[in-house]
């Protein structure tokens, strides 16, 4: 494995851990604005950008070019935003990783419950986490449910992943392979993965992944998939803080 990959808590015991959030980290990156800028300029200027392409390999920040970047972002040209690489380390219930890799434009490798034993690490919503839903298909709202409901959500999903893990744990005692073991698992069992990306289908997933104000195109992501986006944007914008302007100044559409 590589001497990257980070080390997921494992419990010391093989009783249940609850948890209610995910777990993002940027282990590898080679992402500036400048890739933007060069790969752009190659349009027009040709052999004149290789010394553009260097700088940007080693790091080199773009000092102008937000304007360049916008005309790019508002007319939808969008391969320039595809010369750069992101990394992520995600930890997250399975029902998440299933929404995650729909997404075809990114690269995933994934733990495996046929090679190792799944640790007993299970997600139940926070208190905070919004219950009823409302609306029609497309465009559903969420609302706080009741104490009476949070109560219920709480006990029924620590009760039903309990039992679950100790029909697990039961077949594995009896010598049966992980591989059929693991059928009795729920869709709240965490993973972890390596997803990679570029800015480009970064920008799609985030279209798609996040609820905002002011987007042309609104989406209404399930809450937990959009709590790793939000993670995976903040990372981001970190490393292209001109692409993310210009992708927020037009209407998070990806290019
Ligand atoms: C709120 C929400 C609800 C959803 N509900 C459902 C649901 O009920 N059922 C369900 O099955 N899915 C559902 N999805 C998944 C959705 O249909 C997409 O599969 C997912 O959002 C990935 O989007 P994408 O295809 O743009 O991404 P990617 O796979 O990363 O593709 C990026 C872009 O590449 C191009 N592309 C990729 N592959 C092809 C291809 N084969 N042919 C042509 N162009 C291609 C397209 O332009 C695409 O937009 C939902 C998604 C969201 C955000």
């Amino acid at each position: 494995m590589s001497e990257t990959e980070a080390t997921p808590a494992v419990p010391s015991a093989k009783t249940p851990e609850f948890r209610s959030d995910v777990t993002v980290e940027l282990v590898r990156s080679s992402a500036h604005d400048s890739d933007v800028l060069f790969a752009a300029r190659v349009s027009t200027m040709g052999e004149l950008t290789l010394d553009g392409a260097q700088a940007s390999a080693d790091g080199a920040q773009a000092t102008k070019g937000a304007g360049l970047i916008n005309y790019l972002m508002r007319d939808r040209h969008g391969s320039p935003f595809e010369h750069n690489s992101m990394t992520f380390y995600v930890q997250a219930p399975i029902f998440v990783f299933r929404e995650f890799m729909r997404h075809r434009m990114a690269s995933y490798n994934e733990e495996s419950g046929r090679y190792r034993e799944l640790n007993p690490v299970f997600y139940v919503p926070a208190p905070t986490r919004n219950l009823q839903q409302v609306g029609k298909p497309g465009a559903y709202d969420f609302l706080p449910g009741t104490p009476e409901q949070s109560a219920l959500v709480d006990e029924a999903t620590r009760a039903a992943s309990t039992q679950a893990f100790e029909a697990y744990q039961r077949m594995l005692d009896a010598g049966i392979a992980r591989e059929v073991a693991r059928i009795v698992l729920p869709l709240n069992i965490y993973s972890s993965m390596y997803v990679t990306v570029n800015a480009r289908s970064l920008m799609n997933f985030l279209s798609l992944r996040t609820k905002r104000e002011g987007t042309h195109f609104p989406s209404f992501p399930q809450r937990e998939i959009e709590m790793c986006a939000e993670k995976m944007e903040d990372l981001w914008a970190e490393l292209m803080p001109l692409t993310y302007a210009a992708f927020g100044a037009n209407g998070r559409v990806a290019p």
